[in-house]
């Protein structure tokens, strides 16, 4: 089956390439069939992903995957929540993203009080009006470190302590962190609830 996945990003095609190996789907991304981006305007991750997948449906009449992912924090309200990728500014580098989210951390000293998870929403529709789309969603709860550890990954990785494994998400090898992230369980689960449709 043909699915056009909502993403200009070469890096994450190949990454739901590899995920999504067992359903033997054809993935195409959205740039290979000349659409543009959709504005993320929704106010949750899942709202963000639906608008993405209904637009690329919309557009290439073909079943459609998206994503929409990013890091909550429980302290600011959930932010940067869907404003991840952009928190520090429109083209933010991980590094000035990370710095804003440890000055606006540095009076919470305690762990607790520096609770956060990665939360990724998966999303498929068969066809743009589709009426149940399939939604599978995976959360990573951990704590934000006071200061960047490990060099794997991307994001925040290097501030994501892991305090069952007593590492951040940086200093995990790409096998281990796509095991247990938001985002491996959510294609777990996304892969679970598509086999019978394929
Ligand atoms: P996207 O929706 O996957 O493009 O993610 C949006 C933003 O959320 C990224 O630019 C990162 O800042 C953050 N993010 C999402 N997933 C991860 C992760 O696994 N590690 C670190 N940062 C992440």
């Amino acid at each position: 089956m043909k699915v056009v996945l909502a993403t200009n990003n070469e890096g994450k095609l190949s990454e739901f390439r590899s995920l999504l190996e067992p359903l033997a789907l054809e993935l195409v991304g959205q740039a290979e069939l000349g659409i543009a981006s959709v504005p993320e305007i929704g106010i949750t991750f899942v709202e963000n992903a639906l608008a993405k997948a209904r637009h690329v449906s919309a557009l290439s009449n073909c079943p459609a995957l998206s994503d929409d992912s990013g890091l909550v924090v429980d302290v600011l309200r959930g932010e940067p929540g869907i404003h991840s990728a952009r928190f520090a500014g429109s083209d933010a580098s991980d590094v000035e993203n990370n710095d804003k989210l440890l000055a606006l951390l540095a009076n919470n000293k305690s762990s607790k009080s520096r609770s956060a998870h990665f939360y990724c929403a998966l999303v498929f529709l068969r066809h743009a009006k589709d009426p149940a789309p399939v939604i599978a969603t995976g959360q990573w709860y951990g704590t934000i470190a006071t200061e960047p550890k490990g060099t794997n990954g991307f994001g925040y990785d290097p501030l994501f302590f892991v305090s069952e494994l007593g590492l951040t998400s940086a200093e995990l090898k790409p096998e281990a962190k796509n095991r247990i992230s938001h985002r491996g369980q959510a294609v777990q689960e996304l892969c679970t609830r598509l086999a019978p449709f394929i």
